[in-house]
């Protein structure tokens, strides 16, 4: 494409109507990188690199800021992915729109790019890169491929993919994902409790009393929950105890009905193996030896993102459920077996109690009042702001704030003194 035909294209997206949006889907993306009266981008040295030498490169819109540590941990990885495939064919190509605060923010974190960048000073690009690819967080990296580099065809989770697949995820084509996507779901199917749990030198987990092993093969036929987690994490620490009290009553359960049972194994990221061992001692279930190289591979095969976590495996190793915290967190030790059936029963109950719930309370530490919301109803994944645990479904929601709750949380409900509107 001539540089002409990329200024026409310009003035046709700064005119953005609803029409000029649907036609800027179907726009070859690279028309927006440049402005009246730029037609080039900053190379790693600072000199210009002329937009049109991206034609027939991969290329990758990269948002970031040096003043964000997820940012400063994406961006090692990406430096890695591009050395890599710059020179392949098809090339590969990067442009970092900074949102940085200031140019020596963006200068600095530049020394580290080996790839181009727009100028800082073109807020206008930037803001218009932000909107038509709906940036919500950063770092972000959205991927366009050479044939047209179509916008809507644009790939949007190009930091997920990376984490989750390395380098495996390039060169980002449907059929490319679509490949590493059976790929996993055949290492799911084939997923059994040894091939997770064990490795080659090492089929045991700890247990408690000195030196204990004990055998992954005594886990077979019983449900058995991953526990992924750290000491440094203050969430971790809470619901860890709340997990020891659940699968305490879970086990007392259990142990009147002989046959079933339940495991948990915890999964450690600590970061050293003082904490693990301290840690550790706290909880009554088995553990993977500190820095076991199976860590890496299970947080990897079920996609851990964050921790706490809990995977629930069935008796037969398969997964059940990677949402085994929330789960927790809403039915305690009714949870149990953590099953899809099960889930649907404990739903339906509280569906039911929800019924004869006051469609608005106070709540003790709120001075608004509070909707019982739905997840049909304006409701949705949130944040418990009494336990700070993760919720689902059913709340109790300030229309104002945001503030929410789950039901059972406000069980002590009542106005707070001082509150500042009348309930009428
Ligand atoms: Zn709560
Ligand atoms: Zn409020």
């Amino acid at each position: 494409m001539t540089q002409e035909a990329v200024r026409v294209r310009v003035r046709d997206s700064n005119n953005a109507t609803e029409e000029g949006d649907q036609e800027f889907k179907n726009t070859n993306f690279l028309s927006i990188l440049a402005t009246e009266d730029r037609d080039f981008l900053l190379s790693a040295t600072g000199s210009q690199v002329k937009i049109s030498e991206l034609e027939g490169k991969i290329v990758g819109i990269y948002f970031s800021a040096n003043w964000y540590p997820p940012c400063k941990n994406f961006t090692p990885l990406l430096v890695n992915a591009f050395e890599e495939f710059k020179s392949q064919t098809p090339g590969f190509e990067v442009v970092f729109v900074s949102c940085d605060e200031d140019l020596d923010a963006f200068n600095n974190y530049r020394a580290c790019m080996p790839w181009l960048a727009i100028p800082f000073s073109d807020l206008n690009t930037k803001k218009n890169l932000n909107s038509r690819f709906d940036v919500e967080g950063i770092p972000s990296l959205i991927i366009l491929q050479p044939d047209n580099y179509k916008v809507d065809e644009a790939i949007h989770d190009g930091v997920e993919l990376l984490y989750r697949y390395g380098k495996q995820a390039f060169p980002f084509t449907k059929e490319r994902l679509q490949e590493l996507q059976e790929r996993e779901r055949e290492k799911h199917e084939n997923q059994t409790l040894m091939n997770l749990l064990t490795s080659q030198n090492r089929d045991f987990l700890l247990g408690h009393s000195t030196s204990k092993l004990v055998p992954v093969a005594s886990l077979k036929g019983k449900t058995v929950g991953l526990y992924f987690s750290a000491q440094w994490c203050f969430p971790g620490v809470k619901f860890t105890s709340r997990l020891i009290s659940i699968y305490q009553k879970i086990k007392e359960v259990l142990l009147g009905k002989g046959g079933e049972d339940f495991e948990i194994v915890f999964v450690s990221t600590d970061h050293d193996e003082l904490s693990f061992n301290l840690f550790f001692g706290t909880m009554p279930w088995l553990a993977l030896p500190f820095n076991d190289p199976t860590i890496k591979n299970l947080t990897k095969h079920f996609d851990v993102q964050w921790i706490p976590s809990l995977v629930i495996l069935g008796p037969d190793g398969k997964t059940v459920t990677k949402k085994g915290r929330n789960l927790v967190n809403l039915y305690q030790e009714n949870a149990y077996p953590f099953t899809e059936a099960r889930t649907a029963l404990l739903e339906k109950q509280m569906d039911e109690e929800a019924k004869s719930l006051p469609k608005s309370k106070y709540h003790v530490g709120h001075r608004h009042e509070l909707t019982l919301v739905s997840e049909g109803s304006g409701g949705g994944p949130y944040i418990c702001c009494d336990c700070d645990e993760q919720g689902l479904g059913w709340a109790y929601q300030c229309m104002e704030c945001g503030y929410e709750v789950h039901p059972k949380c406000t069980k002590s409900a009542e106005r707070p003194p001082g509150s500042d509107r009348q309930r009428s």
